[in-house]
């Protein structure tokens, strides 16, 4: 059943279970799975799209997002005794970052959408890109606006990044400067999150739930 965990590109905050499902962390986000009409889908019948609500963040809220994602939810319980609802998402591919979990049981997906909406209302953060340097490791790109306080807006976005992953249960995950700007790709894209290559984000913590992965 963990084949689940390599080929899903989750939108949203959610945690594999050893049954192979995700479990959403409700905390977080609210989803809807709709049909093409928007009218809800039941349990058990994958849905067309779904909405994401997102309710970490009070400044500015996510209200029934159309995400784009063929969703379906487990009916009844899952047997991995987890009561948050559990899901399968047939997605688009997109940038999402994946951590052990603390515990060390399964992995916690992390979209960028969950940084940007905290320093997008960060003051003087001009652009930002956030690398996965380790699994457990965060290493920050900063180019603060015209006139801010490089040093401030450093802190106030590790501290915004870190608040983020405390939220998520992923305490463990250590948030370091970049001392560097961000960058494109060679082929001119640029990423607001760079995550380590999947074989190697989802690997087993040689050290422990709090090896620091470096
Ligand atoms: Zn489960």
């Amino acid at each position: 059943m963990r084949e689940v965990y390599g080929c899903t590109e989750s939108s949203y905050a959610a945690a594999s279970c050893r049954e192979g499902w995700l479990h959403l962390i409700e905390d977080w986000v609210i989803l809807e799975p709709v049909d093409a009409h928007y009218a809800p889908v039941p349990p058990g019948v994958a849905s067309h799209t779904v909405l994401l609500t997102n309710l970490a963040n009070r400044v500015q809220p996510i209200i029934r997002y159309d995400v784009g994602d063929r969703v379906l939810i487990k009916p009844g319980h899952c047997g991995c005794g987890n009561p948050a609802p559990a899901l399968l998402v047939e997605g688009r591919t997109s940038d999402v970052l994946t951590f052990p979990a603390a515990d060390g049981n399964g992995h916690v997906d992390v979209p960028p959408l969950a940084f940007g909406s905290t320093l997008d209302r960060t003051p003087g953060v001009g652009l930002f890109q956030i690398v996965q340097a380790a699994p457990t490791r965060l290493s920050v790109r900063l180019l603060p606006a015209p006139g801010a306080d490089a040093g401030e807006v450093q802190e106030a976005a590790l501290k915004g990044i870190g608040e983020v992953l405390t939220g998520l249960g992923l305490a463990h995950v250590t948030v370091e400067p970049a001392g560097e700007p961000p960058r494109q790709t060679a082929g001119g894209k640029f990423r607001v999150v760079v995550p380590l290559p999947a074989a190697q984000a989802m690997r087993p913590n040689p050290g422990g739930p709090l090896d620091q992965g470096s």
